[in-house]
Formats: C-alpha cells, structure tokens, sequence
C-alpha cells in the first residue's frame, strides 16, 4: 500500500481508539510513526530517505512486516513510556493490517513462512477507492467529534 493510505488508515485507526480510550494528546504522533516505520525496509518508502542504509539490509516485507516485530519494538518503546509504545503498536498494527489486503502480502506470523495475501494491487484504482473511503470516514469521525 502507499504511503497516504497507510497515514489515512493510521489517522482511521486512532479516531476509532479514541471514541473508547482516553489518550495523550501526543498519541497519534507515535501512531503515525509505528504506521510509517514499518516501511524502512522498502527502497521506495519515504522513510528509507532517511535510513537508507536499513532498507539495504532488511529484505522488504520480510521480518519487520510480522507480529513479531511489531510486538518486539513496541514493547521496547513501551519500557521508555507505555503510551509512546501503545501508540507505536496501534500504528505498526494499522501497517500490517493494510498490507494483508495486498496481493504481495505479508509474513505476519514471522518466522513462520507463509504470506497472508489479499486482492489489492499497491497504487490501483482499488487502493484509490479504499483511500477515498478512509479520508471519508476521517471527516465524518472529525465532524462527529467536534460536534
Ligand atoms: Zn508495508
């Protein structure tokens, strides 16, 4: 999936936790960054600008794309503050969830072989849809929100 869908459904995700759970203001910010993440290890991602080096090594949608990693980094995070880890897990979470609906799929159960796939072709007209549903859904919850 793109970037933008992954922020909208992180955005998505967060509005949705937010009707049950009050959270620190600063929440969605570690939410976006545990959506953002995971992609470090695509040489495409926006974030392997960054740390280019990583996503040299790191095999894209491999072990970071699991579970496993998702648990594992945030639990790290979560012993620096348990919100900044909670909010990191929702939106690694949120990653993970989207790329299961791709056709190339993700090993979610790492180390465990196989991938678990979808019908979504990365940058479709499908994923168009899907991310005009997602910014839809943002304004209604906004609006609801607010009002
Ligand atoms: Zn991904």
């Amino acid at each position: 999936m793109l970037f933008r869908s992954h922020i909208a459904f992180a955005l998505v995700s967060y509005l949705t936790l937010d009707f049950f759970i009050k959270m620190p203001f600063w929440i969605p910010g570690f939410i976006l960054l545990g959506a953002i993440f995971v992609d470090i290890d695509s040489l495409n991602s926006k974030i392997s600008r960054i740390f280019w080096p990583l996503s040299w090594i790191l095999k894209h949608r491999g072990c970071l794309h699991s579970l496993t990693f998702c648990v594992l980094l945030s639990l790290l995070l979560g012993l620096l503050n348990l919100w900044a880890g909670f909010g990191f897990f929702i939106g690694y979470l949120s990653h993970l969830i989207l790329d299961c609906f791709t056709r190339a799929g993700v090993k979610l159960f790492w180390p465990l072989g196989f991938r678990i796939r979808g019908f979504v072709k990365s940058g479709s007209w499908t994923e168009d849809i899907i991310f005009v549903g997602f910014l839809l859904l943002i304004i209604v919850m906004v609006f609801q929100k607010l009002f």
